[in-house]
């Protein structure tokens, strides 16, 4: 869709979790079908779009990059500020990241709207060899806080689709 008129509504997702899970490639693979292993960390504030259609509206997806400030656990409330939606990422073969995504749940729930629809998502599973977290583990969780839950690999780009477009129809629906 190139033409800017046309777009019903324009939706804020944020990307979030710790440094080197995946957050800018799977963002990259979900707005421009691209995939860069040797990725270097970001630097700045900033977002990409993809627009896209459900239920014959047509939505601007605006997702936030954290870049590079989940380093130093510097995300402020700016990033956050208007966001209806959360991708929270851990990569499956970090433990520690699986083991943080409490905290950032926190972090969503002292900054973000209280409506804020949240998907964890579990990346790198084309690393199945190498897996630290079982799946039970991540599902658990995710029905406890009431978040979505998707593994994905932004290098295949296996459920990458599938996990974006299950938060924006949600976010659709409750919007
Ligand atoms: P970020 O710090 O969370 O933004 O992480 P990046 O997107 O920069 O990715 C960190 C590293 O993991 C890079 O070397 C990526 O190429 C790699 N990576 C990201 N996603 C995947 C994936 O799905 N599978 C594999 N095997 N590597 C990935
Ligand atoms: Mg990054």
């Amino acid at each position: 869709v190139g033409d800017e008129s046309i777009i019903d509504y324009v939706y804020k997702v944020v990307v979030i979790g710790d440094s080197a899970v995946g957050k800018t490639q799977v963002l990259s693979r979900f707005t421009r079908n691209e995939f860069c292993l040797d990725s270097k960390s970001t630097i700045g504030v900033e977002f990409q779009t993809r627009t896209l259609t459900i239920q014959s509206k047509v939505i601007k997806a605006q997702i936030w990059d954290t870049a590079g400030q989940e380093r130093y656990r510097a995300v402020t409330s700016a990033y956050y500020r208007g966001a209806l939606g959360a991708m929270l990422l851990y990569d499956i073969t970090k433990r520690d990241s699986f083991d943080h995504v409490a905290r950032w749940v926190e972090e969503l729930r002292a900054h973000a709207d209280n409506s804020i629809v949240i998907a964890l998502i579990g990346n790198k599973v084309d690393l199945e060899d190498k897996r630290a977290v079982p799946s039970e583990d991540a599902v658990e969780f995710a029905e406890n806080q009431g978040l979505y839950f998707f593994e994905t690999s932004a290098l295949t780009g296996d459920n990458v689709e599938a996990a974006f477009f299950k938060l924006l129809e949600e976010i659709y629906s409750v919007v």
